[in-house]
């Protein structure tokens, strides 16, 4: 496909560009050379978005992806990314696991994270040296708003000598009061690897739940949940079986266990989008995020994405003229009180030493 109708549409690219904008100077006005420098951009976008919108997004990718040159910059966009962010602009993409591996072998000067603050702070606990940005650092997560360094602490008093695994949507705080950190991509292998009977697995109620259908270590659970995951109902997905026959569903392990009852599919983002990869079904449905479908859907033409849209605030505070802002006036620099970061980043760290298996929390198949 070519790129979008140049006549039509340059009017629409214009208007957006504020002079208030501290990044207008920077904007390239819609035409043949600015399509054709974004359209390997477009080419990738073109299924998952309207052809009016693109010189709106056009002359940002431009002006982000010079920017990124001049700064040394690399970008790092979650999965939950909107597409003209992950497709568009992102270096490195992926769950907040691979994430945070990416983000500790980068050699850029540079990490402007495209996720939410604790993916920010982490990336920033194994750069400490390095300039982390977030382009908006309002983008909270109801998961790491649920729980505290003091809860935790209590926690210990409660249950001592058992050791405490959080989730990596947690503050450094919360990260410094734990023994080590896991993702939905490893929460089992780093549960098991810990050789005890009984562990603390904070703060998501409902991954906890899952992992301790995956293993026969005893899992103590918080009653955190995310806002976003929490709001599907197995209801919902019973209805979309019923309009699609061979309909398969696949699920986050934040979604409460009710909802992932009905899954046939249970994994983390990167497990689901290689699910979809690798078995390419023809009508699938992921109870997640909302963006996530449009990037997976993006790569997949040949699947039928039914599309529940439940989209996460926080994520969606991300923009491409936040990044472009970000990156010309280094707003956002993400820190962590040094006594925090060094005690946070050695719970992130063993995570990251904790081996990659084909243990099931990486994705497990509902019989
Ligand atoms: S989707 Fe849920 S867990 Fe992820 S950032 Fe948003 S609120 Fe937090």
């Amino acid at each position: 496909m070519s790129s979008p109708d140049i006549s039509s549409v340059s009017k629409a690219s214009s208007s957006h560009v504020s002079p208030s904008n501290g990044s207008a100077s920077e904007l390239l006005e819609w035409g043949p050379a600015l399509a054709a420098a974004t359209h390997d951009a477009w080419t990738r976008v073109q299924d998952v978005i309207p052809e009016v919108e693109w010189p709106v997004h056009a002359p940002y990718v431009e002006a982000i992806r010079r920017w990124k040159e001049r700064r040394n910059a690399v970008i790092l966009a979650h999965n939950y990314q909107t597409p003209e962010i992950f497709h568009g602009v992102a270096d490195l993409t992926g769950d907040s696991l691979a994430l945070a591996r990416l983000a500790a072998e980068t050699d850029a000067d540079v990490i402007v994270l495209c996720g939410v603050h604790f993916m920010a702070e982490t990336a920033k606990l194994l750069n400490p040296e390095k300039t982390v940005l977030i382009p908006d650092a309002r983008a909270g997560c109801s998961l790491a708003d649920s729980i505290t360094a003091a809860d935790i602490r209590l926690l210990r008093e409660r249950y001592p000598g058992v050791p405490v695994v959080t989730y990596v949507n947690t503050s450094a705080e919360v990260k410094a009061e734990s023994d080590v950190c896991c993702t939905s991509s490893n929460a089992v292998q780093v549960v098991e690897s810990l050789g005890v009977d009984r562990v603390l697995c904070l703060p998501d109620e409902y991954l906890a739940k899952w992992v301790a259908t995956q293993t026969d270590v005893e899992i103590i659970a918080w009653k955190g949940h995310c806002e976003v995951h929490e709001r599907f109902t197995p209801q919902e997905l019973r209805d979309y079986r019923e309009r699609f026959d061979d309909l398969v569903i696949i699920a986050h392990p934040e979604c409460p266990p009710e909802v992932l009852d009905e899954a046939d599919f249970v994994g983390s983002t990167s497990a689901m989008a290689n699910y979809v990869g690798e078995r390419t079904p023809r009508n699938v449905v992921m109870v997640t995020e909302c963006s996530m479908s449009d990037n997976v859907a993006a790569l997949h033409p040949e699947v039928n994405f039914v599309r529940p849209c439940n989209l996460c605030p926080h994520m969606k505070r991300i923009t491409l003229p936040k990044i472009l802002e970000s990156l010309i006036r280094l707003d956002g620099a993400v820190e962590v009180d040094e006594a925090v970061a060094v005690r946070a980043r050695r719970a992130v760290e063993r995570m990251l030493d904790v081996p990659v298996s084909s243990k099931p929390s990486v994705g497990a198949l509902v019989s």
